[in-house]
């Protein structure tokens, strides 16, 4: 085997590092001490789907199109369309597809956003989302029946598990897609196995609040019981890596790495509808009682306590009806669109959109395309900057940009005008019409108690790898181009990484500099559409899993 990639969805070297100096990760320490590490900047928003999708295309966003679960749509004032991004949204080549078409034999195991899975020089098994009906999940198909379900996060199942159960569930799952992973790399003489486990994430989300006596909303009783799920599920992750590593030899290229990292859940919240009500920006409507808030509300307590799924009563509603429900969940059934300059865009924690209400694109647009969108623009990219805190004092955003520095490409235009970064104190939420900056209520951070953050992590080591080393400037979309650098192949000019050049023996890049090719990247020719009812399912179990609102 040439190269192992072990992903380890939302490993942070927070919580990496003091169990490395306690020796509870043995694995990792050797490989971080005869390899080179950096952290990994993820993409804007830092959500699993566009940073996976970055990864294995080695191009930002606004090229593969990817930048949420949900398809972003700058002409609704929802700013999604409503349906599931799918391998088949997906825009640009993956790394494996070019390793596969130079004769590399790979097996790419449940990474996220490759369902439907496609035809490659080896073995796919698809990662989340997947529907639940018993479809294909694996390319060759005749894998399909021995492996489809068991290998794939189940919303069912977290629904109705226990906290015991899910702490069990996810280290059952660490193992066995390990076990599966080794069985490949062995039966089937890969040269590149990339293998995506999520199970930290997923634990990171669950038990933040009982691993930190610190935070707001600890449990101190349950607390004793969960303190150490997420170290747990650390050690164990540690524990396949090195399962894996036994199939490795001197010359394997190993690289483990994260899409992002991950921390408690800020203190405050950042109102930003409300703040753009402050300066001007965004107007209300004069109060009126909505008969159909309250109708819909209670139809959907009722409807809920019957099914599971928000999404199962979405799909019995109209269209219209589903964009209206959708504006009062954001909060902004009441706005005045006539008299509004900018709103909310929301995207994912600490990434959030701010988007210019602008003539000809949203569907009741006051701003001017041109000087006027610019000015205000501006204006308000000055104002984020200086925001702050009334009470304390502490500023509030952290980075800011307009959107063409931070994407480029087609899908440049379904970006937010604005995007920023909150501070570690802040977290951005939808109300309108109270104080920007209030605390979160306990209630809520018992139930959201960890969140991502932009720094993942990125461990190589190798035959041409600096030993003992760390560097800075890794982005999760310098992957893609490191890992063609390394198995001696060009990197196409159309992607937006570059190899990570200082992770090598610096001889050994002077004999054998990245070359970079302007021959385009040959499109996969794969028809990946879903069906309808594939979509729905994907959809119930995204939502299952916390990650749609
Ligand atoms: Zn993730």
């Amino acid at each position: 085997m040439d190269m192992l990639i072990v992903g380890l969805d939302g490993a942070t070297f927070d919580i990496i590092r003091p169990l490395v100096h306690k020796g509870k990760l043995p694995h990792l320490q050797r490989l971080i001490e005869t390899g080179t590490s950096a952290s990994l900047r993820s993409t804007l928003p830092p959500v699993t789907a566009p940073a996976w999708s970055s990864f294995m295309t080695g191009t930002n966003p606004g090229k593969h199109g990817i930048f949420q679960w949900r398809t972003y749509d700058p002409t609704k004032y929802t700013c999604v369309d409503e349906s599931v991004v799918t391998a088949a949204r997906l825009v640009g080549t993956t790394f494996w597809d070019m390793l596969g078409s130079h004769g590399f034999k790979v097996g790419i195991l449940t990474v996220p956003v490759t369902y439907p899975p496609w035809p490659v020089n080896g073995f796919m098994l698809s990662g989340y989302p997947c529907p639940d009906a018993r479809k294909n999940y694996t390319y060759p198909s005749v894998y399909a029946d021995s492996l489809s379900e068991s290998y794939n996060f189940s919303a069912d199942y977290y629904l109705g598990a226990s906290e015991e159960e899910i702490w069990s569930n996810g280290l059952e799952m660490l193992r066995k897609r390990t076990s599966l992973a080794m069985e490949l790399i062995s039966e089937e003489n890969l040269d590149v196995c990339v293998l995506v486990l999520g199970e930290i994430d997923r634990a990171q989300h669950d038990f933040w609040k009982y691993r930190d006596p610190s935070f707001p909303a600890y449990h101190s009783e349950k607390g004793r019981t969960f303190r150490h799920v997420i170290a747990e599920h650390y050690e164990v992750s540690d524990a396949q890596v090195g399962r894996l590593l036994e199939l490795a030899s001197e010359e394997t290229t190993v690289i483990v790495m994260s899409d992002h990292g991950a921390g408690p859940h800020p203190p405050t919240y950042f109102h930003t509808n409300s703040w753009l009500k402050s300066l001007g920006l965004l107007e209300m409507r004069p109060y009126r009682p909505d008969p159909f808030v309250g109708g819909l509300r209670r139809g959907l307590e009722i409807v809920r306590s019957i099914l599971p799924f928000e999404e199962q009563v979405r799909r019995m509603l109209p269209a219209g009806v589903v964009d209206r429900a959708r504006r009062i969940t954001l909060n902004i059934s009441n706005v005045d669109w006539s008299r509004t300059k900018a709103y909310r865009f929301p995207m994912y924690h600490p990434a959030e959109g701010i988007e210019i209400n602008l003539r000809g694109r949203q569907p009741q647009g006051v701003v001017e395309p041109g000087a006027d969108y610019e000015e205000v623009r501006d204006r308000i990219i000055g104002q984020l900057r200086q925001a702050k805190d009334p009470l304390t004092g502490i500023h509030i955003v952290e980075e800011v940009y307009k959107r063409e520095d931070i994407y480029s490409g087609p899908y440049l235009e379904i970006a937010p005008d604005i995007v920023f970064v909150t501070s570690s104190r802040f977290r951005a939420e939808r109300e309108i019409g109270q104080d920007y900056v209030v605390p979160v209520p306990l209630k809520q951070l018992e139930t959201y108690n960890g969140l991502h953050q932009m720094d993942g992590i990125f461990i190589a080591r190798g035959r041409n790898i600096k030993a003992a080393s760390t560097f800075e400037g890794a982005r999760i979309m310098d992957v893609a181009p490191t890992v063609l650098y390394t198995m001696g192949l060009p990197v196409p000019e159309e992607m937006d990484g570059r190899v990570l050049v200082d992770a090598f023996l610096p001889s050994h890049v002077e004999a054998q500099p990245p070359e970079y090719s302007d021959v385009p990247v040959q499109a996969e020719g794969a028809d990946l559409s879903l069906s309808p009812e594939d979509e729905r399912a994907m959809r119930d179990k995204l939502r299952g899993l916390g990650y749609l609102s």
